[in-house]
């Protein structure tokens, strides 16, 4: 008897099938969890193994709150693409990146979409089936559901600039691992000194986990003026946590309509560089 027919007879289908959704129900319930309260609920002790980050600086009323720099901090590098002088020229040099495992699984390179002088960034955390497919952020249904907010407060897919923190799907979709995030992230850095966006917003824990080095919760950032290397930036739910939690979808509004406010407050402001 085969291995596989063995198993089967000991474990009859419909118990197989009731343990697979149980497992799909379980991480779907963790996942919510880890987008709702951080790693420090779900992993515990493990969290205390990260570096804290640096408490924010006392605000003067009126002032944004000061986060401090990301504690990973700006990597310099002497290859080509380090010296890039666009976008267009960092994506030729980068698109055929195999410094981690996920360049030997993707299909496209997913290097990020929209007006390279964008004055507001969005950052997600990885590509998923259908960007790994097209090669463009953003194009499955959460995409779908980013193009709807992004209408609501009145900003066009196309005037905005959109990527994630890895380039490259994480097979079945898992959260990126750090040796993948320290490869990746240096891209995104050099993405965001090209762009020089006026406001980040971060989609998701993931997101602003790896940017900023923080280990807060979702709920503790959500509705807070941070910033990344002096540029404001604000963390919303990811789309595809309202996709699967539509009563965020609320408190997720007053998150986009803050964005909306604090972008058009800043781009009063003296034009950057
Ligand atoms: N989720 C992400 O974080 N990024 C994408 O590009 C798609 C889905």
């Amino acid at each position: 008897m085969s291995r596989a027919t063995g198993s089967a007879s000991r474990c009859p289908y419909n118990a197989r099938t009731g343990m697979d959704d149980l497992f799909t129900r379980i991480q779907a319930f963790f996942g919510q969890e880890r987008e709702l309260f951080g790693e420090a609920v779900l992993m515990g002790p493990r969290s205390l193994h990260k570096q804290p980050s640096p408490p924010p600086e006392p605000g003067n009323a009126g002032e944004l709150t000061l986060f401090g720099p990301a504690p990973a901090g700006i990597r310099v590098t002497k290859e080509r693409w380090g010296s890039a002088q666009s976008i267009d020229e960092l994506d030729r040099e980068i698109n055929t990146c195999l410094k981690c495992s996920l360049g030997h699984t993707r299909t496209k390179f997913v290097f990020g979409v929209g007006n390279p002088k964008a004055t507001l960034l969005l950052i997600g955390e990885a590509p998923g089936a259908d960007e790994d497919a097209q090669g463009e952020p953003f194009v499955g249904r959460a995409g779908q559901l980013l193009n709807k907010i992004l209408q609501a407060i009145h900003f066009r897919r196309e005037d905005v600039y959109i990527c994630n923190i890895l380039k490259c799907r994480p097979p079945g979709n898992r959260k990126p691992a750090a040796e993948e995030v320290d490869q990746c992230l240096p891209y995104l850095q050099k993405q965001i000194e090209l762009i020089k966006p006026r406001l980040i917003v971060c989609l998701g824990l993931t997101a602003v986990e790896n940017l900023l080095g923080t280990t807060e919760s979702l709920t503790a950032l959500r509705g807070r003026v941070l910033r990344y290397e002096g540029i404001p930036l604000m963390v919303t739910y990811h789309p595809a946590a309202l996709l699967r939690n539509p009563n965020w979808k609320r408190p997720a509004w007053e998150d986009v309509q803050a964005i909306r406010k604090l972008h058009d407050e800043l781009q009063q402001q003296e034009p950057t560089g």
